[in-house]
């Protein structure tokens, strides 16, 4: 028997297995890829998640300081920061760089194999991984589930997710891009309704395009690429995008007996723009180090792995909170609300003071929410559009966030 299982090598699971076995444990860690960190997603890190988990230098395309904002009817806002707030990212290379890491340390790969059974009783876990037509079983002390947005083995594992529903999805695809300099964000129901979409530059003439919404909205995608194609953004629309979730809400229980939950299988997303790579880091890292505690004490029931969960409330619970009702009230505005929104927070004094301020965060958002709904013009504006939006600004004015 193993110490530990750690099912899905993306951030959170690469980073739970090289915490466990730098400490000496026998960890497996599954996945049915072959191929690690080509799992769809954009690869943009703030600088602080660059900061605790490094990305290589040959991994990075871009270091981003700036990026253009357009309103719902094109009125467009460049935003310029005195020094990068971001990376842009070989995604998969950055992964893959992490599991290197967790190998390096003595855990095990098991790859191309998908955890189809779970199984948690008083004498371990039990999983059984599938690949081809072959069953492998693996048995051990401890799991950590990290197998990403709307897993099935949450509920083999005794947890409930009741909030599953409430997530986006992301639709994405490449493109040619000759001379795009800057990430562009895109708003309006015409691009995404409910949420926004963005033009990413990669290395070369690649770049990433992409919409988050409520919906799966193919269609959308295709038109948002027939817009910038026409502009003269990109060189003509790829029409092989691929669409995954996004949580919005954690979930209602991250620990079990035997278990802990982190990263996208958590819900642990950024509700606002929906990056999640630096919470899936920063979970499975707790994940890893509250599980290796567990081991060193043979104490894996539910009651002691669950100051994990207390954990990750204390660094990450208000800010997927008030995150939450930000995105919900910005999804409560229509087009013209938001226009007159935008003009007002992307003017210049107004940038300086929220976006271009030296406490702004990439990573953390919610210090930013709360002084745009304090704010003296924002505030009242918000206010102003109605009983649709009220309930939204109503709960995050409750909120006491000091961050
Ligand atoms: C379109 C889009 C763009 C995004 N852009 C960004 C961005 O720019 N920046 C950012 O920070 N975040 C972004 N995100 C979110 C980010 O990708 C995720 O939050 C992050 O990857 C979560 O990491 P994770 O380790 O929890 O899960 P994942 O990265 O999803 O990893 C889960 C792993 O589990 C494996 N797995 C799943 N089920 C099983 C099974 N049954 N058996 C074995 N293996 C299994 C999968 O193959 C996968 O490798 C984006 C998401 C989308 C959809």
């Amino acid at each position: 028997m193993r110490d530990v299982i750690v099912i899905g090598a993306g951030p959170a699971g690469n980073i739970a297995a090289s915490e466990l076995a730098s400490r000496g444990w026998d960890v497996a860690v599954i996945d049915w890829r072959e191929n690690l960190g080509e799992k769809l997603c954009t690869g943009i890190v703030g600088m602080e998640c660059h900061e605790r988990f490094p990305v290589r230098p040959e991994h990075i395309y871009r270091h981003a300081r700036s990026a253009t904002v357009y309103s719902p009817s094109g009125k467009e806002y460049p935003v310029l920061a005195e020094k990068p707030t971001a990376l842009i990212v070989d995604r998969a290379a950055y992964i893959r760089s992490m599991a290197d890491t967790a190998m390096a340390c003595g855990a095990e790969y098991i790859l191309g194999s998908r955890v189809s059974r779970f199984q948690s009783d008083n004498s371990g876990i039990t999983v059984e991984a599938t690949s081809g037509d072959t069953v492998s079983k693996h048995h051990a002390r401890l799991a950590v589930i990290t197998s990403g947005f709307g897993t099935p083995l949450l509920r083999m594992a005794g947890l409930r997710d009741g909030k599953k529903n409430d997530h986006m999805v992301g639709n994405q695809t490449e493109v040619r891009a000759e001379g795009l300099a800057d990430t562009e964000v895109y708003t309006g129901d015409h691009v995404a309704p409910e949420s926004f979409g963005w033009l990413v530059p990669l290395d070369g003439s690649r770049a990433l395009v992409g919409i988050m919404s409520r919906h799966r909205l193919n269609g959308h995608l295709q038109h948002f690429q027939e817009f910038l194609t026409a502009k003269g953004k990109i060189s003509e629309p790829n029409p092989n995008a691929k669409s995954w979730g996004i949580p919005l809400k954690p979930v209602s229980k991250t620990y079990a007996d035997r278990v802990l939950v982190a990263g996208d299988a958590a819900g642990f997303a950024k509700p606002t723009t929906g990056g999640g790579i630096y919470y899936a880091l920063i979970s499975g890292q707790m994940a890893g180090r509250t599980a290796a505690g567990a081991l060193e004490n043979d104490q894996l029931t539910a009651s002691e792995l669950k100051s994990y969960e207390s954990d990750w409330k204390q660094v990450i619970g208000k800010e997927l909170r008030v995150g939450y009702y930000a995105r919900m009230l910005f999804e409560s505005m229509d087009d013209a609300q938001l226009e007159r929104l935008m003009g007002l927070f992307l003017s210049e004094g107004v940038l300086r003071e929220l976006i271009l301020s030296p406490e702004f965060s990439f990573d953390w958002h919610s210090g930013t929410i709360m002084k745009t709904v304090r704010h003296g013009d924002l505030g009242p504006l918000i206010r102003s559009f109605g009983p649709l939006v009220a309930p939204f600004l109503g709960r995050l004015l409750r909120q006491s966030v000091t961050r």
